[in-house]
């Protein structure tokens, strides 16, 4: 069985604690690889590798930075193919899906923010001829990056980028439920030739080598994807150490649908949105509110739509929706289906367990669910289950879908559909989520600020957010 490494101080290093945790291929329930169950001593051995680094790094050019990530696009992009079999392999979700957006997305973030920061000025402020101020942009130190399952190396080189951009080093914890494209990723930044220490890629739970990131003094920066009680513990533990720190978490995002939509669109879309990658992207969105008069139009057609989704083999062309990431979270979702049942919610479709037959027998995959019937306030309706479930809700007016759309402890993203631009604008202002979209859904510039508000986050990445976020800004004022 391939035993996964670590990656420190430019070299595969395999983990000091001399432990493993099975790494299983969602699309059959079976073991397929192991990964290190990092503890202290790799942290600390990772921690010195990245110091020692810093004093180089952060020292270089911007253009000098630039042609290492530039470089390291390139010799990504050539892995393509294999990370996006990777990638499907490890996580579950189809083959065609990786290859159209996981993978190629790595290399768009490693070269966007490359060039960002090439861009990236700061500010100077005069005081009428009597003084001038003026703001540098420093690099700060080591930075942790931890990110989650759901999206692994899109995620990770999200993080890790900008990070490096603005001329920190990283230490960077994957998901120890999908660790295998950042252990070919380790092997790409040594052929690409980033420098030593750089990059440092740990493995390993979260409450070993992740907390180990997380508390340390010597990391004055957490970037952090995830689930929100996570995201609650990090915060807390960075507390003690005044760090900075960028949080973002889960969603329970509303899609709205006015009657005076473009209806084709909108159930398209809606559809889209709501099952995409199992229903596994913190922006899905799994409150489906449709205005009274189109309600019964509306559910019809999209339950009709949804029955057409393929649940099946993730590298099979025609699967719209492979295997969720593991046996507990098809466990936890599949709770989820009962608590709605038990709430008197009505499955339209699916609520199922799916068996597939041969090598894939013991695979987690789940039939995507449509449930009528549910108050906006009960469970299904307020917390994130992060799979293949959405609710349809209807609604009387505008005041009574604001409502129920902010209803929650939630605030990330939310897509509304109308062809009237006014109330486009008005219902956008009052929704309390940080990404809206207006008549689609997950068309990303990476220039936006992006990111959650209430219990979905805590600051904004993207463009020079980012680059701002990974720099400690320092004034200078000069009498004159
Ligand atoms: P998770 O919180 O369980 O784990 C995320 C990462 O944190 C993993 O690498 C994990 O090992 C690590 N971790 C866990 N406990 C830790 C601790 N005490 N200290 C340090 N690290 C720790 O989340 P998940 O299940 O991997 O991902 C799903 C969640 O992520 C969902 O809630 C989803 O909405 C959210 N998510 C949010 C965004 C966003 O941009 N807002 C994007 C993707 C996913």
């Amino acid at each position: 069985m391939e035993k996964i490494k670590n990656y420190i101080g430019g070299k595969l290093t395999s983990t000091k604690s001399r432990n493993y945790l099975d790494n299983f291929n969602p699309s059959t329930g079976k073991v397929y690889s192991l990964t290190p169950d990092s503890n202290k001593d790799d942290f600390l051995l990772a921690l010195t590798a990245a110091k020692k680094s810093f004093i180089s790094w952060s020292k270089k050019s911007k253009k000098y930075r630039y042609d290492v990530l530039m470089n390291l696009a390139n010799e990504l992009e050539k892995n393509n193919t294999k990370l996006a079999i990777a990638e499907s392999v490890d996580n579950g979700k189809p083959l065609w899906l990786t290859k159209q957006m996981d993978i190629p997305r790595c290399a768009e973030n490693i070269r966007f923010f490359a060039t960002a920061s090439l861009h990236f000025d700061s500010k100077v402020h005069t005081m009428d001829g009597k003084a001038i101020n003026y703001t540098l942009r420093e690099p700060i130190g080591v930075v942790g990056c931890i990110s989650p399952w759901n999206l692994p190396l899109y995620l990770l080189t999200w993080k890790i980028a900008p990070a490096l951009a603005a001329g920190n080093v990283v230490i960077a914890k994957p998901s120890e439920i999908t660790p295998y494209t950042a252990y070919l990723f380790s092997k790409i930044c040594i052929k690409a030739g980033v420098p030593p220490g750089v990059i440092n890629i740990v493995h390993g739970r979260g409450a070993g080598i992740g907390e180990e990131i997380v508390k340390h003094r010597d990391v004055p920066v957490i970037s952090f994807t995830g689930g929100t009680e996570t995201g609650k513990k990090i915060n807390t533990l960075c507390a003690n150490n005044f760090k900075k720190v960028s949080l973002e978490l889960g969603g329970k995002n509303p899609t709205i649908i006015f009657s005076d939509c473009d209806f084709d669109k909108a159930v398209e879309t809606s559809v889209r949105s709501a099952f995409l990658n199992q229903g596994q992207i913190c922006l899905c969105g799994s409150r489906i509110f449709v205005e009274k008069n189109l309600y019964s139009r509306f559910k019809s057609a999209f339950v009709k739509e949804v029955k057409k989704l393929v649940v099946g083999n993730p590298s099979s062309k025609n699967t719209f929706l492979g295997a969720v990431v593991s046996k507990d979270h098809m466990e936890k979702i599949l709770y989820y289906i009962d608590v709605a049942k038990k709430e008197g919610g009505k499955v339209l479709c699916g609520g199922k367990q799916v068996f597939l037959k041969g090598k894939l027998k013991g695979g987690y995959y789940i039939s995507p669910t449509v449930i009528s019937g549910l108050d906006y306030l009960c469970r299904l309706n307020q917390e994130e289950v992060f799979g293949p479930v959405v609710s349809i809700i209807p609604f009387e007016n505008e005041k009574d879908v604001i409502k129920m759309a902010n209803s929650t402890k939630y605030g990330l993203s939310a897509s509304l559909f109308t062809e009237n631009l006014s109330k486009a604008h008005r219902v956008s202002a009052k929704i309390n989520s940080g990404v809206i979209w207006v008549n689609t859904w997950l068309l990303r510039d990476l220039r936006i600020p992006f990111g959650g508000m209430k219990d979905s986050g805590v600051g904004r990445e993207g463009g020079f957010g980012s680059l701002r976020f990974f720099t400690e800004p320092k004034n200078i004022c000069i009498k004159i």
